[in-house]
């Protein structure tokens, strides 16, 4: 058992027994800033500076074109989804570093959907499913590309969405054809329990396909012992993999032999430069590519990844727990009276690795606490979004962060007219 959390100096004897305080030096991150948005954009490894200069400078000014083979970009998506696969329960050869989460989303669903009309499953059911069950509160474009989908495929698909947890096994009935979850929500930072909503779907002759942008590097993942059909998620958020970074896909090995979508570009090609007319997938994983990818944000991803490598998840898990359990109690105990609403659970399992609150004036406070250095965001309707990073987050951070909040609220130093920046 560790002491109790009271004051300042309790937070600093805690970063002196952090096994992942050392984590920090391997971030740069500006004097005088406390980073609680790495849910969002990750921080800059420091090694990312350099690889950076390496492959514009050395791989691509001097190798030139070589260094498709010299320098290994060709086969970058799957080397970084090999590297990537420990951190999600994945295995080798089913992860590929590729494209944007919501291509790659719209890759599985539309394999998903193949595999439900014309596998073989399917024809002995002889049922025709053609619902894409998710949930209205899912980040917005999840829905969408799922919406796109459903519409340009003409033949009656269509998008369920559910407004609770509670309602998805009554959604689940015999025209569902795809369960489609994030697994933590982005504004509420809600973790569902994967395994158990997987085995739901598959109880009800659905494919369960997940979403792992808030999740990926900020809690436990394992997609292989869940027995989920397929998942996505991105790398520049938890990942640290810089802004815009390839975002993943994985297909774990029982579907790729059946894994057909209509992104059939020449890098999921069995013989790209054979350019032959005609599309015949390659083996693998390979096929989840479309075409040539952002190779110098590519090299990027390797830099976050790295770091991982030097701790585990349950390491990160622990920390991150004892963060948003800190942050939690101190913004209650501190901040008491202030109208601030709690949307995170309590519960551990259930939750990710950020804590939201409402205030009625969250805008306005959350521009405040940026101005003071404090960096989160704000999230409609009225919700301060935290997300606490442990490879670069201690304990004082999250001290320093409340008593800033405490302040700024305290004084009513917010300016509730403030001008909203194109993104929030
Ligand atoms: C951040 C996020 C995305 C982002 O998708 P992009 O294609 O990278 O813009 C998608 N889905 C979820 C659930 C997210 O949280």
């Amino acid at each position: 058992m560790t002491a109790p959390i009271l004051t300042r100096a309790d937070c600093l004897a805690r970063d002196a027994l952090d096994p992942l305080a050392g984590l920090r030096t391997r971030f740069d991150l500006p004097d005088g800033v406390i980073y609680l948005d790495g849910n969002s954009l990750g921080a800059r490894p420091r090694a990312a500076l350099s690889r950076a200069q390496d492959v514009v400078a050395r791989e691509w000014g001097t190798d030139l074109i070589k260094s498709w083979n010299t320098a290994g970009w060709f086969d970058m998506p799957k080397r970084l989804g090999d590297r990537l696969a420990p951190l999600i329960g994945a295995g080798p050869g089913e992860v590929a570093v590729t494209d944007t989460t919501s291509l790659n989303l719209f890759k599985a669903l539309a394999a998903a959907l193949r595999i439900q009309s014309q596998g073989a499953s399917a024809a002995r059911r002889g049922d025709d499913r053609r619902t894409i069950v998710t949930e209205r509160s899912n980040f917005p474009t999840d829905i969408y590309m799922a919406e796109g989908l459903s519409r340009w495929l003409e033949r009656g698909y269509r998008v369920r969405l559910v407004d609770s947890v509670d309602e998805i096994p009554a959604a689940l009935d015999h025209d569902a054809a795809v369960l489609m979850l994030t697994h933590v929500n982005y504004r509420t930072g809600y973790q569902h329990d994967m395994a158990t909503l997987t085995g739901l779907a598959h109880e009800a002759g659905a494919l369960a396909v997940w979403d792992l942008a808030h999740s990926a590097g900020a809690v436990p993942v394992d997609l292989r012992a869940a027995d989920a059909d397929f998942a996505v998620g991105c790398t520049y958020k938890y990942l640290n993999g810089g802004p815009g970074a390839p975002a993943f896909i994985w297909v774990p090995q029982r579907h790729q032999a059946g894994f057909d979508h209509p992104l059939s570009g020449w890098w999921g090609h069995a013989s790209p430069f054979a350019m032959a007319p005609a599309f015949a997938p390659v083996a693998g994983i390979g096929r989840a590519l479309c075409g040539t990818q952002p190779i110098v944000s590519l090299a990027l991803v390797e830099c976050g990844l790295e770091i991982f490598e030097a701790t585990d998840m349950a390491a990160v898990r622990a920390k991150s727990l004892a963060l948003t359990d800190l942050f939690i109690g101190l913004v209650e105990r501190r901040c008491a009276g202030h109208p601030l609403g709690l949307v995170t659970p309590r519960e551990h399992a259930r939750r990710g690795s950020q804590v939201s609150f409402t205030h009625p004036h969250g805008y306005a406070v959350m521009a405040a606490l940026i101005a003071r250095g404090v960096i989160g965001d704000y999230r409609e309707p009225e919700i301060m979004r935290f997300g606490f990073t442990p490879l670069y987050t201690s304990y004082a951070d999250v001290w320093d962060a409340v008593e800033i909040l405490k302040d700024i609220l305290d004084r009513n130093d917010y300016d509730v007219a403030a001008a909203r920046g194109a993104v929030t």
